[in-house]
């Protein structure tokens, strides 16, 4: 795959030059566009891809916070604001939350102080519809999305590595590299595979994810922004310095 989009905003200058605390978190009033500190990154990838884990470490070595949409919501819905409320209701009914709920509530989140000079959102899109959501997030926010990072791995990879987890059906403790009915090594309950986790479940997850992952990259491209695929098979230290590396230029 040929990256030769056209970058927006720039290349991530990873230093501390930002207000500091103190400054009034009650209004985050000059976000002008085009201000090179201000990074968003949009994490991409298959489930058990690390895709979280890598995006914990790029938000350490960034100095941004990672914003996962799971986060973002529990977080909403335990503090009680409006949209939480309005996110708990759906909830409460078993419906799907609404994506204009979910970016309202990424939208609070974008505008606290701990994401002035950044974010790394992990989960937040999923669909064309919730990039063009962003999009006007952002717009709005007089932000743009620097980076797109795509984690590549092989669907059998995939299926193979999420089929080796299993957890313990009394104390729920998960283990990779145990066989199912094995005792669990803690309490001594037997090992389970969950059923997200059974090989035909993976692969239709995954099914769900290359439809909806291919218009969503093509999306980015269209629109100008940088799309970075980052071969995510190796251990946990050499993918994080392959994503660095689309960071280092
Ligand atoms: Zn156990």
């Amino acid at each position: 795959m040929a990256d030769a989009a056209t970058t927006v905003g720039s290349v991530v200058r990873p230093t501390i030059a930002a207000a500091g605390p103190g400054t009034s978190p009650a209004s985050q009033p000059t976000l002008v566009s085009g201000d090179d500190d201000r990074t968003v990154v949009v994490l991409l990838g298959p489930p058990g891809a690390g895709k979280g884990t890598q995006g914990e470490h790029l938000a350490a070595a960034l100095g941004i916070p990672k914003v996962a949409t799971g986060d973002v919501l529990r977080a909403a819905v335990r503090d009680g604001t409006t949209l939480g409320r309005e996110a708990q209701a759906y909830m409460d009914r078993g419906d799907l939350v609404p994506d204009a709920v979910i970016l309202g509530i990424m939208k609070d989140a974008l505008t606290q102080p701990s994401t002035a000079r950044g974010a790394i959102l992990d989960g937040v899109v999923r669909t064309v519809p919730q990039a063009e959501g962003l999009q006007a997030v952002l717009d709005h926010l007089g932000r743009v999305t620097t980076i797109v990072l795509v984690f590549v791995i092989e669907d059998d990879v995939l299926v193979r590595r999420i089929s080796e987890r299993t957890v313990c059906d009394s104390c729920q403790t998960p283990y990779t590299g145990h066989h199912t009915g094995d005792p669990c090594p803690k309490c001594g309950g037997r090992l389970v595979r969950r059923t997200d986790d059974e090989p035909q479940a993976v692969r239709q997850r995954l099914v769900v994810y290359h439809a909806q992952t291919a218009p969503v990259i093509t999306w980015y491209k269209t629109h100008g922004v940088r799309v970075v695929s980052i071969d995510a098979i190796g251990t946990r230290d050499e993918v994080q310095v392959r994503v660095l590396r689309a960071f280092s230029r």
